[in-house]
């Protein structure tokens, strides 16, 4: 039974504790709503519990205690094999002795599904992530792109109401990254599936996702939307962990921005200014010296330790007319200017850390 306004996924309670000694508590305590058709990430450290709820969803593994439940009705006690859920894994194990197609027609044989009609579902998952032309080949004479893409036409054959995914672009060097992101999100607002994308990657999870879930240490610290998740980090662990963290405590934060408690300030929202240089209009500014510069292509970071206490990075942009009078170096004094409404008041993190919390 499915209720068409069910959420695609539905967890509650969820916790995972491997037996041992000691015991993991891999997942502790997971609640979330995954709508229909939604590009939802879960983001974390490794060891987070990301491939944990991954499992029971797909129904690899047993919860501990709670639920799933997948189209609104109660998937907790199902087999695999009864979930309308495929996973893409980033060990995508193709077989290497059977051609593309075939590859991607293995999951229709096994369901006894005939052959007219294998190879017309097929050749279709195979035009959905763009590879009709190389049906023919083996997966050794595939680039490590292609082969993802065959692992991703591999589940989609089988037009699951959701899709998941761990890590499936963690095998591939940067560049071929940044194309898969742009040709996934393409593909998932083709096929119109859930995906529910794992990543320990946050620059990967803001570019792709309609929301983001930050996992720490088994447990979600903030689900929201993407810009939401890096523009009003819930906790200092999300402000650190989604972006650059820049945060300045207590004292520091008092006397640099006039504030208690911990803030935060994204360093593309910190101006460096060479000393005596006047400060833009609108904008606070607080003295410092520059304790690094580290150049990166098109911009650098410069690390800049205040005078009121406390570090701040700020991306400078290289190879404008502006820099070239403005390029800072180690040792210089100088400004940090920003607006006030780019300041993050970032909440204190739960005064009982329970158990086995980690101290990011
Ligand atoms: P992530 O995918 O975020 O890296 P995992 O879900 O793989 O995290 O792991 C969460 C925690 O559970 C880790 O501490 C890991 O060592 C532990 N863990 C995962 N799988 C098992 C298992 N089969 N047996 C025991 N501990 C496990
Ligand atoms: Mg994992």
């Amino acid at each position: 039974m499915s209720t068409p306004e069910a959420p695609a996924v539905r967890l509650r309670g969820l916790r995972k504790v491997y037996p041992g000694r000691p015991p993991v508590t891999a997942v502790d305590g997971v609640d979330l709503d995954i709508a229909d058709g939604e590009f939802f990430s879960m983001l974390g450290p490794s060891g987070s519990g990301k491939t944990t709820v991954l499992r029971m969803i797909a129904g690899f593994e047993e919860p501990t205690e709670g639920t799933v439940e997948l189209a609104g009705a109660d998937a907790t006690a199902l087999p695999p094999h009864r979930r309308d859920v495929n996973t893409v894994f980033q060990d995508y194990a193709l077989f290497p002795h059977m051609s593309v197609q075939q590859n991607v027609e293995y999951g229709l044989r096994v369901k006894r599904v005939g052959g007219a009609e294998r190879r017309r579902r097929a050749g279709e998952a195979l035009e959905q992530v763009r590879l009709p032309h190389l049906a023919g080949r083996r997966p050794s004479q595939l680039s490590g792109g292609q082969r993802q893409r065959v692992a991703l036409a591999r589940a989609l054959v089988n037009r699951p109401r959701v899709l998941l995914l761990d890590e499936p672009l963690g095998a591939l060097d940067l560049k071929l990254r940044e194309q898969m992101q742009v040709e996934l999100k393409a593909i998932q607002r083709d096929v119109g599936i859930t995906f529910l994308f794992v990543t320990h990657d946050q620059e990967e999870a803001l570019t792709l996702s309609d929301r983001v879930a930050v996992f720490n240490d088994g447990r979600i610290e903030q689900v929201g939307p993407a810009a939401d998740v890096y523009e009003h980090p819930a906790t200092a662990f999300v402000a650190g962990f989604v972006g650059t963290s820049n945060l300045l405590r207590d004292t520091d934060s008092q006397r640099v921005t006039g504030r208690t408690g911990t803030v935060g300030i994204r360093p593309e929202r910190l101006l460096v200014l060479p000393d005596g240089a006047p400060v833009p209009g609108g904008r606070r500014s607080a003295r410092g010296t520059v304790r690094e510069v580290v150049y990166a292509g098109s911009v650098s970071r410069v690390v800049v330790a205040l005078d009121g206490g406390g570090e701040l990075i700020a991306l400078q942009q290289n190879g404008s007319d502006a820099t070239t009078d403005t390029a800072v170096h180690r040792g210089d004094p100088v400004h940090l200017a920003w607006r006030d409404e780019h300041v993050i008041d970032v909440p204190a993190d739960p005064a009982v850390p329970h158990e086995g919390a980690s101290n990011a």
